[in-house]
């Protein structure tokens, strides 16, 4: 039998924390005490590092295709980078396929998912909301595929009554919707009016996506939620007011959560004045917003309001896929890298906040755990889980730069970002994957994770 003990750490959950050992036996956690005695192959002494549940990013996007077939980075690498930054599982947006079914799509998505360095599970992007979609739903579901998401604006974007009809049939099958919540036709109102006076840089793609665009589509996702009665989840939700419309409906009892990614509590719209193209890294949807949002956002981090910070990654590199649409912001590839760093960028910023350690682990961790079907299993440290572990050194201090990134892009949105706590060691199912902050695991360890209805 493999076995390790991990002693004198300071073990953090969503619930508790305490100074301790623990006993991992075959890829999980066999027993948590002060001063075990117990023989191991292996012993890791973590005196003054704290001891996290693995981080669980419950919102990218590899491979993403982009209009002239280029398509953006991947498993083989972008993996590694998350779990070089914390992250030991991930939930992919998979897409369906033009003209294909979902079940064509996830399992060619499959072929490419098993080059993971670290344990992952699918959500689905409805993309033809047909029949022949809608009827194998229940086959997904049997596949471990429980929640998927919806698009309100974009070319793919749902009308109101296909959103109905497949937010009604999740709410049967016990599944989550994931909304893209903004307004599509004013959005294209807005963009064509814009590209016809020659306003084409990417300053005119947040232009374009003004505020009460993305409150008026939560509004009517909550409307949406309230009337089917399914679990949704909003995702990205970048303003203040859209998140006081979560906590409302919340209060009401209407089944909504809330989810929030980096880039919206640390950078703000003035990314949209840079000089020429520059702006382009900033590109995604819904886009950066006045300062003036941090502070609401921040106290749903804080006190409850956010269920899940995820990263929504999306590997672009500036050079190539970003100089797509300098002629028109509309064919700018949206989003931006995030996998890496969105672990240390929330535990540092959320530090300097006054966040409490255990809401640290269930925003990044548990939360995503909970709500997707993968607790306790994942997302927690307890005997029977898998031995997800993050060794962090709050000592240490780390600065974020492209140049040293995992993540196969030519930028980062937090350059020269200053950090405090450094993750250290990564314990995947047991396994060593990352020691003093590289990469030491092996490509394709990664198990696919077949989710439950909760
Ligand atoms: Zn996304």
């Amino acid at each position: 039998m493999k076995s390790m003990l991990i002693r004198n750490g300071h073990i953090v959950t969503a619930s508790d924390q305490f100074k301790g050992d623990i006993l991992i036996q075959d890829g999980k956690i066999a027993a948590i005490g002060r001063d075990l005695k117990v023989q191991t192959l292996e012993t890791i002494d973590a005196l003054g590092k704290y001891i996290f549940p693995g981080g669980i990013d419950a919102h990218i996007h590899m491979e993403v295709p982009c209009s002239d077939g280029s398509i953006s980075a991947g498993y083989d690498t972008d993996s590694i980078a998350a779990a070089v930054g914390g992250t030991t599982t991930i939930l992919d947006y998979v897409l369906q396929e033009n003209g294909r079914s979902l079940e064509e799509s996830v399992s060619r998505w499959s072929e490419k998912s098993k080059l993971s360095a670290i344990d992952y599970g699918f959500h689905l992007i409805i993309t033809q909301a047909n029949d022949r979609t809608f009827n194998e739903l229940n086959l997904l579901v049997e596949q471990g595929i429980t929640s998927f998401k919806l698009f309100m604006a974009n070319d793919i974007a749902m009308t109101d009554k296909e959103l109905f009809r497949f937010m009604s049939e999740f709410k049967i099958q016990g599944c989550t919707a994931c909304i893209h919540a903004e307004n599509k036709e004013i959005i294209a109102t807005l963009q064509e009016q814009y590209v016809s006076q020659g306003n084409i840089s990417p300053t005119y793609h947040a232009k374009s996506r003004p505020e009460p665009t993305e409150v008026e589509a939560i509004n009517r996702a909550i409307t949406l939620s309230e009337l089917t009665g399914c679990i949704t989840l909003i995702a990205h939700i970048s303003t203040s007011r859209g998140l006081k419309l979560v906590q409302e409906a919340k209060d009401r009892g209407i089944p909504v959560l809330a989810e929030t990614c980096p880039h919206y509590l640390l950078l703000s719209e003035d990314k949209y004045e840079l000089e020429g193209h520059e702006s382009a890294k900033y590109v995604l949807s819904p886009p950066l917003r006045n300062p003036d949002n941090f502070e609401g956002l921040w106290s749903g981090v804080l006190n409850g309001a956010v269920n899940i910070i995820a990263s929504d990654h999306n590997g672009f590199y500036y050079s190539t896929h970003k100089q797509l649409g300098k002629e028109d912001f509309r064919k700018i590839p949206n989003g931006a890298p995030g996998i890496e760093h969105r672990f240390s960028l929330i535990y540092h910023h959320g530090m300097k906040r006054g966040m409490e350690l255990s809401r640290f682990v269930e925003l990044v961790s548990t939360n995503p755990a909970k709500i997707f079907g993968l607790y306790p299993q994942k997302g927690t440290i307890a005997p029977g889980s898998d031995a997800d572990l993050i060794l962090f050194d709050p000592e240490a201090e780390q600065v974020i730069t492209a140049k040293n990134q995992y993540q196969k892009s030519d930028y980062t949105p937090y350059e020269q970002t200053k950090i405090q706590g450094k993750i250290d060691t990564v314990l995947l199912r047991g396994e060593r994957i990352v020691y003093q902050g590289k990469y030491v695991g092996t490509l394709g360890k990664g198990n696919y994770l077949k989710r439950t209805i909760q």
